[in-house]
């Protein structure tokens, strides 16, 4: 399977338990983003594909909903062993169609792999409840019901993880499911749908269809059978979506954008926190959801982090994936490369600090230049627009609350960071911080038994842990009369 730079390779979709080209015969290029390069097609579904996989999904969900979930369980295992057994191939592949480097490629993998054996544990404790009755002779029971078949809609910058959650958490709850991943990465994510077809899903249960993500979105959230959507990318699609759905009374669970403050307090390890900050930041090329962005620094250690933070950005290696000592990859398309230029020329325009990089390099690919910017303006669209991308934003407060207001100034939620050695600043920040996830002294905040969500604009719902599972999941009361 490995995917070699210079190979091409068709994806087809994947609908009631065949791999197709699709009704159409249309096809769309599949480019590695380091250069540029043709690689292969990826099948575009049309609407009498979707109407098939729709009508698959409804009739497999009668049955694996009823599935034991051990059974469930099991299969779930077994698609996890599969996918460790062929991900060295799967990762290459991943960098040679998404750009990160292949280190980053192998963790994602294994994180992925995670997520599988997790949502196969967790499948096992749908527990309902018994609510003790007012009456001797009546037994009330809370049961939790799988919602039906589900369309799901997962981005390119994480393509295995996102896929893997998207997935197992449908399988495990019971749910059917039509996935449409990135068109962006399509070999990588339709051989991890492999995985669960080899290891043994039965047919319809899942789905895979590429194609073009209005259309398919559009005809899915109306259609009669699908009972949820589950959707990660940007805020002004999620907000579509939601909208859609919302006229079709379709539960959703929508995973956006951010714009993640880090708040860096004048006790916390200065050259400890610019480490692991500035891994966090550059990782995927900063094109995170969670990604640190606007760093918001106690001015009387400003000057000290600013520079333990640039030492760091210097020994960025910027390079195709598949080089050994690469440490960022390229963007992933051109979409980005563009919105990095015009978000660097805007800055620079009212007046900001160019402290590095800033430019694109070079060579024929879509790379970019680790970025840190200073002496922004408020109204400059860097600090009002989420960057998806190499730059980090380095900016200074006063007092606290200054900075906490700044945090929570966008209609974002997601991901907010701090670092600080001081007891009462950690819970001024806990407290007064707008966010779903919040990162104190460290960045690791996305592990397969951890709720992972947003609020505000950034969504709702969660694509991780427990809470991932009940979005799958209706409670249904049943009340027994015995006498
Ligand atoms: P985009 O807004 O065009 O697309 C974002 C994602 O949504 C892509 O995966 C795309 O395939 C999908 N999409 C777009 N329109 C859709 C539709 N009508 N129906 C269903 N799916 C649709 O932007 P882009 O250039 O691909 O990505 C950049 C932006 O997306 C970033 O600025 C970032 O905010 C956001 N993004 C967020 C995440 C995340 O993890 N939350 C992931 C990827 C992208």
């Amino acid at each position: 399977m490995t995917l070699p730079s210079h190979t091409t390779r068709d994806v087809d979709l994947f609908i009631d338990g065949a791999w197709t080209n699709g009704a159409g015969d249309k096809w769309l290029d599949n480019h590695n983003p380091a250069t540029l390069d043709v690689i292969g097609r990826v099948a575009v579904a049309t609407e009498a594909d979707l109407e098939r996989a729709a009508r698959a999904a409804s009739r497999a969900f009668t049955t694996w909903s009823r599935t034991p979930p051990l059974e469930r369980s099991n299969i779930l295992r077994r698609a996890a062993a599969l996918f460790r057994d062929r991900a060295e191939d799967i990762s290459r592949a991943m960098t040679v169609e998404q750009g990160k480097p292949l280190s980053e490629s192998r963790l994602e993998a294994e994180l992925a792999a995670q997520i599988i054996d997790w949502f196969a544990e967790e499948g096992r404790r749908t527990y309902g409840r018994i609510v003790p009755s007012r009456h001797p002779d009546i037994q009330q029971h809370v049961i939790q019901v799988p919602v039906g078949p589900v369309a799901s809609f997962a981005p390119w910058n994480f393509p295995l993880t996102q896929v893997a959650r998207k997935i197992s958490a449908a399988l495990a709850s019971g749910c059917s499911v039509i996935i449409k991943p990135p068109e962006e990465a399509p070999v990588c994510t339709s051989e991890l749908a492999r995985c669960f077809v080899d290891a043994g899903v039965p047919r319809g249960v899942v789905n895979v269809v590429y194609g073009v993500p209005s259309e398919i979105s559009s005809y899915l959230i109306p259609h009669p059978a699908i009972k949820k959507i589950s959707f990660t990318g940007s805020v002004p699609v999620g907000k579509q979506l939601a909208s859609l759905a919302g006229l079709h009374m379709k539960r959703t669970t929508m995973e956006l954008g951010g714009h993640a403050p880090v708040i860096v307090t004048a006790s916390a390890d200065l050259e400890g926190a610019a480490k692991s900050i500035v891994l966090a930041k550059y990782a995927n090329c900063g094109q995170v959801c969670i990604s640190p962005t606007r760093f918001l620094i106690d001015d009387s250690v400003y000057d000290e982090f600013t520079a333990a933070f640039l030492e760091q950005v210097k020994s960025i290696k910027v390079g195709d994936g598949l080089a050994p000592d690469t440490k960022m990859g390229p963007l992933n398309n051109e979409r980005r490369l563009a919105a990095m230029q015009r978000l660097v020329t805007d800055a620079s325009e009212q007046g900001a600090t160019i402290l590095a990089g800033g430019e694109r390099l070079d060579e024929p690919g879509f790379f970019f230049q680790p970025t840190v910017i200073a002496d922004l303006n408020r109204n400059s669209a860097l600090m009002n627009e989420e960057p998806f991308g190499p730059i980090a934003i380095l900016l200074s407060y006063r007092d606290l609350d200054e900075a906490i207001a700044e945090s929570n100034r966008l209609p974002f939620g997601l991901a907010a960071y701090a670092f600080s050695d001081s007891a009462k600043d950690i819970s001024r920040i806990t407290a007064g911080v707008e966010t779903g996830m919040l990162g104190i002294n460290h960045t690791a905040i996305a592990y397969a038994e951890t709720p992972f969500g947003g609020v505000k604009d950034s969504g709702y719902g969660s694509d991780g842990g427990l809470e991932a599972l009940r979005g799958y999941l209706q409670p249904e009361l049943v009340t027994i009369a015995t006498h």
